[in-house]
């Protein structure tokens, strides 16, 4: 038997393997599974995003609410105000300078409940993200366990292939089954492709003349194209 005509024998019972493949990576269990599992895995980083957001307003507020109380505090200094003004002192003065105050207070207090209210919004968002990350963990288990259950099924067939395969592989080259392999891990599929006429039969790529050429001769090469290895029987 020919290199050929022995990769071509492995490439027919690998087809089998590859439908199994594809049924199992196309399926709703792995199609669920892999969302589930792609969303635990950024969930962490968003929790802690919310969580940072979270202490900066808080030390925000607690800055505002200082500034707040220290704001109130500078209207002791009007307790003697009676005082200053029997005293002879400008009244128009300190009207100016309380209503400046009073001004300050109520720009603060805008400010710290308008951070209130972020700070409530985030805390909502935080809660409502957990829940979701809860429940997604429970359907992540379900998932896992659909998916094996699923693959299980499978498990016979794919063994029974793996050892036909292991039989066949006898036949060829290392070199030959390094290369089929590693096209293979790229999930191409078919690998070998035979020519038509002067093209690829897979992508229909036009072949350049001096490749052809050494495809009479019983060689092999590969599709620039689509990477396929092409043969000509
Ligand atoms: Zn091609």
């Amino acid at each position: 038997m020919t290199q050929l005509q022995a990769i071509l024998n492995y490439q027919e019972v690998d087809k089998e393997l590859y439908a199994i493949e594809r049924e199992l990576a196309g399926s709703e269990a792995r199609k669920e599974y892999v969302k589930m599992k792609k969303f635990l895995e950024v969930a962490p980083e968003k929790l802690d995003a919310l969580e940072t957001k979270a202490n900066s307003l808080k030390a925000e507020a607690a800055s505002l609410s200082e500034k707040y109380e220290k704001t109130e505090e500078t209207i002791k200094d009007f307790d003697s105000l009676d005082e200053l003004i029997s005293g002879g002192a400008d009244i128009a003065f300190y009207k100016k300078k309380a209503q400046l105050v009073f001004d300050q207070l109520k720009k603060l207090k805008a400010e710290l409940n308008e951070l209130i209210n972020v700070i409530n919004e985030t805390s909502a968002e935080y809660q409502k993200f957990k829940k979701q990350v809860i429940a997604a963990q429970k359907l992540y288990r379900e998932a896992a366990d659909k998916y094996n259950a699923v693959k299980s099924e499978k498990e016979g067939t794919r063994k029974e292939l793996e050892a036909k395969l292991a039989e066949l592989a006898k036949d060829i080259s290392t070199e030959a089954m390094e290369k089929y392999k590693s096209k293979r891990k790229e999930k191409l599929f078919p690998i070998m492709c035979k020519v038509n006429d002067k093209r690829c039969s897979f992508c229909g790529m036009d072949l350049p003349i001096v490749d052809v050429n050494r495809l009479t001769s019983g060689g092999m090469i590969e599709c620039d194209s689509c990477h396929r290895i092409i043969y000509k029987e």
